[in-house]
């Protein structure tokens, strides 16, 4: 079946109780065993509920997976996944990633003696002479928060796989909408639910995807010891914002080329990053390994940080926020919030500097976002 289909009717039919058409929230902590030694399909909440596994089902179809796990927030899926890392353990990482995947490597993994090394991935000879024998773990994000840098994922999973060396993409900037990492090699896809997939900024979610049936043995047992499993509530509005993804998505690209097409002739703004464009250097890369490029970018400002302040200030329609991939635009400074977590030489290593703006394009009509921006630009 096709994406839309599957987003519409994967992990759960009508409900067997009352034949509910919409997964039921199934909010209790613990089932009934039939008899002694006779546990149901569920025994515990933290184990497996029915409202969750109907969302994990259904991402796991959507990824080309075979099993789904839903986690609490992205960040939760993140320390199950890396926490199990010990002394001795060798983690290649992007050296181009998310602030607060950067703050749990650094500050809490890189803490209990696991060696974490930031590499430009982007660099296959760079990847090659990483890897070590104690290599255990691949860390890749495809496009970066917030530079909307690039990793060839066959590339890097086939290096990687020559060592019998795991590999994790974070998916979040794209959705399996648009980037179906698994289909490249990737072993386990990690999600921000928060973001695209649920798409209205009411829940944090995460995921995590795999299709091998002994990783996907080792993903239940890190979340159920672990704990770090999302609430039926939250599962079931996930659930419903998945149902739209692929109508959302296809809008949000298109609304976000636009607006990238216009800032980039705009005569206050000295870049933009943006994947769509011919002026990305991994332009080509893009166009083989996405279907689309979302709705979330950056830009840089001629005037640097006093002028970027004086846009973020200026703008009424764009909310001033963190977070992104709801149907309502946000704006953002990532120097001063998103990425402020990462030590200052860090963020002018990897040039996320204050001239810097990250935008989150929403499902608005795009003549009143430019509208908008174009006031705000006059105000600078
Ligand atoms: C937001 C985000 C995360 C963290 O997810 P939370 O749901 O906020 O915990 C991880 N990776 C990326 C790329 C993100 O944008």
């Amino acid at each position: 079946m096709q994406f839309k289909t599957l987003a519409i009717h994967s992990g759960h039919g009508p409900d067997p109780a009352y034949g509910a058409v919409m997964q039921p929230i199934y909010q209790t902590s613990t089932f009934a065993f039939k008899g002694v030694n006779e546990p149901g399909p569920f025994d515990y909440s933290r184990s497996g509920n029915p409202t969750r596994k109907a969302l994990e089902d259904c991402l796991a179809a959507l990824e080309g997976g075979t099993h789904g796990f839903v986690f609490a927030t992205g960040m939760a899926a993140e320390s199950s996944l890396l926490l199990p890392y010990g002394a001795g353990d060798h983690l290649i990482v992007h050296d181009d990633l998310y602030g607060g995947t950067y703050r749990l490597l650094m500050d809490v993994v890189a803490k209990k003696g696991v060696d974490v090394e930031f590499v430009n991935l982007r660099e296959l000879d760079h990847v090659r002479a990483a890897i070590r024998p104690e290599t255990r773990l691949i860390w890749i994000e495809t496009p970066t928060n917030p530079l909307m840098n690039l990793v060839d994922l066959e590339a890097v999973t086939s290096i990687a796989r020559e060592h019998k060396v795991t590999t994790v993409c974070d998916n979040t900037f794209l959705s399996p909408y648009f980037q179906r990492p698994l289909d490249l090699g990737v072993d386990i896809v990690l999600h921000s639910t928060t973001k695209y997939i649920n798409g209205h900024s009411d829940v944090v979610g995460g995921a995590v995807v795999v299709k091998d049936e002994a990783m996907a043995e080792y993903v239940d047992f890190l979340l159920n010891a672990m704990g770090t499993c999302a609430g039926p509530q939250d599962c079931f509005l996930v659930l419903r914002g998945v149902k739209t993804l692929a109508l959302r998505m296809e809008e949000h690209n298109r609304n976000a080329l636009a607006i990238a097409q216009w800032l980039e002739n705009h005569p206050k703004v000295r870049s933009v990053l943006h994947p769509g464009l011919t002026s990305h250097p991994q332009h080509e890369l893009a166009q083989r390994q996405m279907t689309g490029y979302g709705g979330t970018f950056s830009f840089r400002m001629k005037g640097g940080e006093a002028e970027a302040f004086r846009l973020l200030s200026s703008v009424k329609l764009f909310t001033l926020a963190e977070s992104l991939g709801g149907v309502e635009s946000l704006i953002e400074h990532p120097w001063s919030m998103t990425h402020a977590s990462m030590p200052e030489e860090a963020r002018e290593k990897m040039t996320i500097t204050s001239d810097l703006i990250r935008i989150s394009v929403g499902i608005e009509d795009s003549r009143d976002l430019i509208a908008d921006l174009d006031q705000a630009f006059s105000a600078v």
